[in-house]
């Protein structure tokens, strides 16, 4: 596990809530709720923001370092050693890099093969019970002097018990005690526990920071060419608004391979190519999972234009004749179902070469 999380730059995006809780802190007669909310989707920072701020907060200098923990007290090193004795953290397993953190350009280095069937597969079986929630509970009550943090990242993997167990500690908040709450879906949270949590404002982020960010971000890696203003904006609309996720895609190695999605597509429809050829060539290009990505981005897309709008990438070239032999929308459908049965039987080990086949047979019909 890297300690960089608890000490990277702040991201530009956070600047005002940054200050406006910290100051908040440091203010005589204020504090912070004891429950607080990150919530939103993956890439706009929140868990870079949560792991800064617990640093900052149980950093014994503090009041001189407003910006950030100052990465060298005690409490800095407990962290740096993944020893604090004031913070705990649930599910024990999130605490390592995931791919929203402030480091997304070293996690971006490492190749996404790597990295993402572990992750899929650990989340996807993810589960946070009542009995995790329970061994919390010496640790919130102990009592004693100083602040004490627990983060819970992945909170709508609670259960319904543990979410109930969570929710008699919310409401008997201790002092000194803060609970951090991190999700990437919040709707899956239980209302009860929402409604005694504070939400934190990490959703809004200003356009303009998020263009200059992801320029920057991007202008050192391989994708100088796609470093005009307009593919910085299409990657963040891409990514729904969030800037660590926009960077993520333009380094996806799929990404840069739209327009040959679009031309096997083509030539597989008009019988130019065989299935088996189609599946034996991408087998060389990408595995299953980026291809799965990239499909399902395209027939986003193709359904846009179906419908008569405009696709939201304007940097590549949508067959002028998709109107006049616009696949049904049944038959996207159809597509799309089966990218997602494709994705649960990869977790079962399927043979990627028996998915890819099966996937071109159907584009060719598509
Ligand atoms: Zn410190």
């Amino acid at each position: 596990m890297t300690d960089d999380i608890y000490f990277a730059p702040l991201l530009p995006w956070q600047q005002t809530l940054w200050s406006q809780l910290t100051q908040r802190v440091l203010a005589p007669q204020q504090s912070l709720p004891h429950a607080l909310l990150a919530a939103g989707m993956q890439g706009m920072g929140k868990r870079a923001f949560v792991w800064r701020l617990v640093a900052w907060l149980l950093c014994r200098a503090r009041d001189e370092h407003p910006l950030g923990a100052c990465g060298h007290c005690e409490s800095c090193q407990w962290l740096r050693s993944g020893t604090h004795p004031s913070l705990q953290t649930l599910p024990l397993v999130s605490l390592p890099v995931s791919a929203d953190n402030a480091n997304n350009n070293e996690a971006a280095n490492s190749t996404a093969k790597d990295k993402k069937p572990t992750k899929t597969a650990s989340n996807a079986s993810l589960k946070i019970k009542i009995d995790d929630i329970r061994a919390l509970q010496p640790f919130i009550y102990q009592g004693g002097q100083g602040m004490r943090i627990c983060v819970l990242d992945h909170a709508e993997k609670m259960t319904i018990a543990a979410a109930n167990a969570l929710l008699k500690t919310l409401e008997e908040p201790q002092a000194q005690v803060h609970l951090f709450l991190i999700s990437d879906a919040p709707a899956q949270l239980l209302p009860t526990i929402k409604s005694r949590v504070q939400q934190l404002a990490l959703q809004t982020i200003d356009p303009a920071i998020a263009v200059t960010y992801v320029t920057q971000a991007l202008g050192s890696t391989i994708h100088r060419e796609a470093v005009g203003t307009s593919a910085i904006e299409q990657l963040i609309q891409l990514a729904n608004g969030a800037p660590l996720a926009a960077v993520t895609l333009a380094q996806a190695p799929w990404y840069s391979k739209r327009a040959l999605w679009l031309t096997t597509w083509q030539a597989l429809r008009s019988g130019k190519r065989s299935s088996v050829a189609a599946s034996d060539y991408w087998q060389t290009q990408l595995d299953i999972a980026e291809f799965i990505q990239l499909s399902e981005l395209m027939i986003l897309d193709i359904r846009r234009v179906g419908l008569g709008f405009d696709a939201q990438q304007k940097d590549i070239h949508f067959p002028i004749n998709l109107t006049e032999h616009q696949p049904t929308d049944d038959a996207l459908e159809a597509f799309v179902h089966s990218l997602q049965q494709t994705k649960t039987a990869l977790q079962q080990n399927v043979q990627e070469k028996f998915a890819y086949d099966k996937l071109m047979q159907e584009l060719a019909y598509l």
